[in-house]
Order: C-alpha cells, then structure tokens, then sequence
C-alpha cells in the first residue's frame, strides 16, 4: 500500500551504515516510524527530507511490517535546523515534540496539534518570546486541543465567577479548575492548590480562546509569566500523567542561567 502525508521529523536513529529509522509527526496519520534507505547518503533524492526538524511531504510504503514504513521519496517543504543552534531552544522544542507524539493517539485532532507544533517551532526559531512564555503558551494550548482544557469559568466548589476582585484565584493542579478563597479550605485537593493572579488568569483564558495564529501575542512581566508556566507545566503533565524525559535537559539550562543561591526557589 502507498501512503502520502505531510509530516515533520522529530527524532533519526542510524540504521546500518546508510540508513535512518525516523520518528515522523503527520499531519493526518498521527506518528509515523519510517525507514529511510538513504537516509544518511548526500547524494540520496531525499536526504534534505530525513534531518531532524525538517517538514516535508513524504511517500510511503507499507509492507508486511504495518509497523514501519519505507520512505520512497520526499518532497522538501522547510526545515527549522536553525534551532538546534541553540541547545536551550533545541532543548524546549525537543519537549514539545515529545508530548505531541505522546498525544496523538486515540481521536486527537491530529492536524490541529500538528499545526500548532510547527507555530511553536516558528514562533522559537523567529521570535523573541521568552523560552517559558513559548513553553506554557504551548502546553495550554496542546491541553485545549486534545480536550482536556483548564475549566477556569467559576469556581468549581461554590459557583463564583472568577476571578473576583474579593477572592483570590487557586488553580487546583489535580481537577485543571479553579476555586476561590473562600472555598479553598473546604475541599482536599489531591494535587496542589496554587495561588492564580489575575495576570496569570487572563494568560491562561487568552491562549485557550485565540485564534490560533495569534497564541503567543501577549506579554506578561516576569513575576506573571514565572506562575504561568509553573501552572501550565504541573496541569498538563498532571493530565497526561507523563514527564517528557526531555524536561531535564531543558530545566538543566534554565536552571544553569539563575544567580547563584536562587536555584532551590525555582523547584
Ligand atoms: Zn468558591
């Protein structure tokens, strides 16, 4: 059977002396495992196709192993190489690929989160966001798309709009909901109870509801962003119940950045 899709490398492993096995993020087809023949020859039609971080559109054949497919030719689309220049930015698009290919299983939008992976690699490779503005604003998204959206509305225990200007905000990291003060001590939560500040609130509400060329068009200060992405980091990987083993490699530089004595804070 032949198979054409558009799909973006996200990780290559050597096989034999000229080829490559590809971890293949599709646009419709969820994640494809490919062999690439030639992948690892210069002069091979499609080897602009098999590095890492390149989106092509790919022809395929399954054959008696449904569970890896033969690329028989390529057709070069853009590759985001620029990133793996940078190890910090490398590293956060590392992770972001990782939890896609975690979720595409089952019935994801497969395209949606497909595109939003490419927005974020474009967004890390030409903008100027901080790594952790790119980093939540991804997270929240990725959760919005597969269906598991923070419900932040009203309070989960009481009804209360939120956030109110005479309750603080907790989000609860176990339920993804808000709750308000008053509230806060009546219910056991199973996970954290972090407080929300208003900043943090409207960040959050933004990037569920934009449109999705427009995700990442906001700023926050430093403090702001900082709960941001603790948050968004703690309910996504709550949801999924998976820690990408890329985050070490990405915390480990952010964390190699802090002043000295400042490190312990961040955990
Ligand atoms: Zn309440």
């Amino acid at each position: 059977m032949y198979i054409k899709c558009r799909g973006l490398v996200i990780k290559q492993s050597d096989s034999g002396e000229k080829g490559k096995i590809l971890t293949i993020l599709t646009e419709n087809r969820g994640v494809i495992y490919a062999k690439a023949a030639g992948g690892k020859n210069v002069g091979a039609g499609y080897f602009r196709c098999c590095q890492l971080f390149t989106y092509s559109e790919f022809h395929f054949y399954s054959g008696y192993n449904p569970g890896v497919l033969t690329i028989l030719d390529a057709v070069y689309n853009r590759s985001f190489f620029e990133l793996s220049k940078d190890i910090e930015r490398f590293s956060l698009a590392s992770y972001c690929a990782e939890l896609c290919k975690i979720s595409l299983v089952g019935n994801s939008d497969d395209t949606e989160v497909f595109r939003l992976l490419l927005n974020t690699f474009h967004t890390l490779e030409k903008e100027d966001y901080p790594l952790d503005h790119v980093k939540a604003v991804f997270e929240v998204r990725l959760g919005t798309l597969l269906g598991i959206a923070p419900y932040i509305n009203e309070c989960d225990c009481c009804g209360k709009d939120l956030p109110s200007d005479e309750a603080f905000t907790y989000f609860d990291i176990d339920t993804s909901c808000v709750r308000c003060g008053s509230c806060k001590p009546k219910i056991k939560s199973r996970g954290p109870v972090l407080l929300m500040p208003a900043g943090v609130y409207r960040s959050m509400l933004f990037v569920i509801n934009a449109e999705k060329h427009n995700i990442f068009k906001f700023k926050t200060d430093e403090d702001t962003l900082n709960i941001f992405a603790d948050i968004s980091e703690k309910y996504l990987l709550r949801r999924l119940e998976y820690v990408p083993k890329s985050l070490p490699l990405y915390k480990s530089f952010k964390y190699a950045c802090l002043p000295k004595g400042q490190e312990d804070e961040q955990v």
